[in-house]
């Protein structure tokens, strides 16, 4: 339980939306940019794209927690979205971050960082080591132990993607301690962070090299696990988790005209998607069950999320042309049900 129970954040669910920048593609081929947002009232808007005809153009509203646009940057985002999720660690709470949204719309770059950007996960390493060494252990009462694992799930199964020789097998009917059988990295720094992340990452692209786009089709999920332990009376103060999610390409909602792995790839992805939007409202609207079992990804984050002892921040990722109207508008719908 959370050492202190204050929500500084009024509710324990936040659901941001952030655009990328237009595309080369886009560009070349001329598409009209559909989506406008506004920051301070946090209100974004799309166009329909239905102009033939000389059909006047429809225009849809949404308000969430905080909009991004194309300008915005890692930095900002961070500050002010992430960084009070992961303060919330220390205070004890178990914290899920999920990046949604079509293939392409910036997920990974959202989480990830590239060469020239630090990503959440970056950020989120700097943070904790920064707090780790301050003041609150400067006079020795309290360490912290931080521990992290990744994990991928595809077509209902788990890889470890730190230990991929070996098959990770979750007895789906029991599940009490998610992370039992995992590899798990002991931290001292971020840079001991940013190498296991590094690690999982590799081993993620080293998939898609086999199979193509597998990255896009599966979950990642990076857990980091922080105990806090009194050093005089041996006593553990706090157990908490920050689970930072990249989730597969929404498109798969869609219907796809593709092969049988496709439609099973399709099928098992909506189920997953739809299964953390089930959670996330009936969590929402003060539902005593919850219904987590009905993936293997909500049933790996029952601890974490859909309870109003647990904090989630929902990123919904979206493309800024008409190339993209009708994901981004379920992209858009689906974040705005979490809401
Ligand atoms: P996803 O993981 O959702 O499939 P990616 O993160 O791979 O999408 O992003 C697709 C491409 O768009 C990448 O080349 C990425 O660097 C670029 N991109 C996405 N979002 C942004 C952004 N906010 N600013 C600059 N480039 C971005
Ligand atoms: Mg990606």
């Amino acid at each position: 339980p959370p050492i202190e129970a204050e929500d500084k954040n009024g509710d324990h669910v936040q659901v941001v939306v952030r655009c990328r920048p237009v595309n080369p593609f886009e560009e070349k081929a001329g598409f009209d940019r559909i989506v406008t947002m506004d920051r301070t009232s946090k209100c974004l808007k799309i166009q329909n794209n239905i102009d033939n005809f000389g059909l006047t153009r429809k225009t849809k509203q949404f308000t969430f927690d905080r909009v991004y646009d194309a300008k915005s940057t890692q930095c900002e985002l961070y500050e002010e979205s992430v960084r009070p999720m992961v303060e919330q660690m220390f205070l004890g709470y178990n914290v899920t971050i999920f990046a949604y949204g079509q293939t392409g719309t910036g997920k990974t770059f959202t989480m990830e960082g590239n060469r020239r950007e630090r990503g959440i996960m970056q950020n989120a390493f700097k943070q904790i080591f920064e707090f780790v060494k301050t003041k609150k252990f400067s006079n020795n009462t309290c360490t912290a132990t931080i521990q992290c694992c990744y994990v991928e799930i595809y077509q209902g199964k788990m890889r470890d993607l730190l230990n991929s020789s070996r098959p990770v097998r979750i007895d789906t009917s029991n599940l009490k301690l998610p992370c039992e059988g995992l590899r798990s990295f002991t931290c001292q720094s971020e840079e001991d962070m940013e190498h296991c992340r590094k690690l999982g990452y590799t081993s993620r692209m080293t998939a898609c090299t086999y199979f193509n786009e597998y990255s896009s089709r599966s979950h990642a999920i990076f857990v980091v696990t922080c105990d806090l332990l009194n050093t005089k009376t041996r006593k553990v103060m706090s157990q908490s988790k920050l689970n930072l999610v990249d989730l597969a390409g929404s498109e798969s909602l869609q219907r796809s005209k593709a092969t049988d792995l496709r439609l099973k790839e399709c099928c098992e992805i909506n189920l997953s998607l739809l299964a953390v939007n089930k959670v996330i409202s009936s969590s929402m609207s003060g539902k005593s069950y919850i219904p987590y079992r009905d993936s293997l990804l909500t049933m790996f984050l029952q601890d974490s999320f859909g309870s109003p002892s647990t904090k989630t921040l929902m990123i919904a990722n979206i493309g800024p042309t008409a190339f993209s109207y009708k994901e981004t508008l379920t992209t858009l719908e689906y974040a705005h049900k979490a809401k």
